[in-house]
């Protein structure tokens, strides 16, 4: 699986043949890439309804490469009578399977425009990765594992202000027991100014199995 952190909470990832975008906010003051450089997608989601996550990048994407755009009921009908021509319309819990990798929506504790805040749990044949939108920390992620686990790959905010610090998302790490995490959703703006390190160093301390990966706008790494 490879994965390129665009930016705040964007991530493209490849993997098995097949290319997802989560959270595409493309124009961004530190994505790398624009939604022209974007020539080829399979699925595009979208966490909440919130600017910084990309919904109106994502429809420039879906239309240019038909990609299917997922996100929360409310929201991926917003898309459907904006033009998007493949979406799915889940709800909390409820999963969709395009073309062998299946997409299921789980629950983040935040605010929304339209629909409610939302995570996702992407299942690729090979791997399994998990990201949980804005929230909260909250107990009920270790079910995730357990529901849809083993998580290879979770990606969690550490910039409080809007969501988790390094030290809830420390804890999250703990309750989700992926094998590797990557921190976003931080130092895009002075609030959420947050130090990636110090996320390591508890997640080393809490959870010396997963494995933490620090990326900078731009950067891949593949698991
Ligand atoms: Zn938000």
């Amino acid at each position: 699986m490879k994965i390129t952190y665009l930016g705040h909470a964007s991530f493209k990832i490849e993997e098995d043949g097949k290319i997802v975008f989560v959270d595409p906010w493309l124009s961004g003051p530190t994505s790398p890439i624009t939604v022209d450089d974007v020539d080829k997608a399979d699925i595009v989601l979208v966490t909440h309804d919130h600017g910084d996550h990309g919904y109106a990048e994502a429809l420039g994407i879906c239309k240019n490469t038909g990609a299917t755009f997922v996100a929360i009921n409310e929201l991926a009908h917003k898309a459907g009578s904006q033009g998007v021509k493949e979406i799915h319309t889940l709800n909390i819990g409820g999963s969709v399977n395009i073309g062998g990798v299946v997409v299921t929506l789980v629950q983040a504790f935040h605010s929304s425009g339209i629909g409610a805040p939302t995570g996702f749990v992407v299942r690729f044949p090979s791997n399994t990765f998990y990201h949980s939108g804005d929230t909260g920390v909250f107990s009920s992620m270790e079910l995730l594992s357990d529901l849809y686990g083993p998580i290879d790959l979770a990606l969690i905010p550490i910039g409080s202000y809007f969501t988790c610090d390094a030290h809830q998302a420390a804890l999250a790490t703990k309750l989700l027991r992926p094998k590797n995490v990557i921190p976003m959703h931080y130092d895009t703006f002075p609030v959420i100014e947050a130090n990636p390190e110090k996320f390591k160093s508890l997640v080393s301390e809490a959870s010396p199995n997963t494995n933490v990966i620090i990326l900078k706008p731009g950067e891949s790494t593949e698991i």
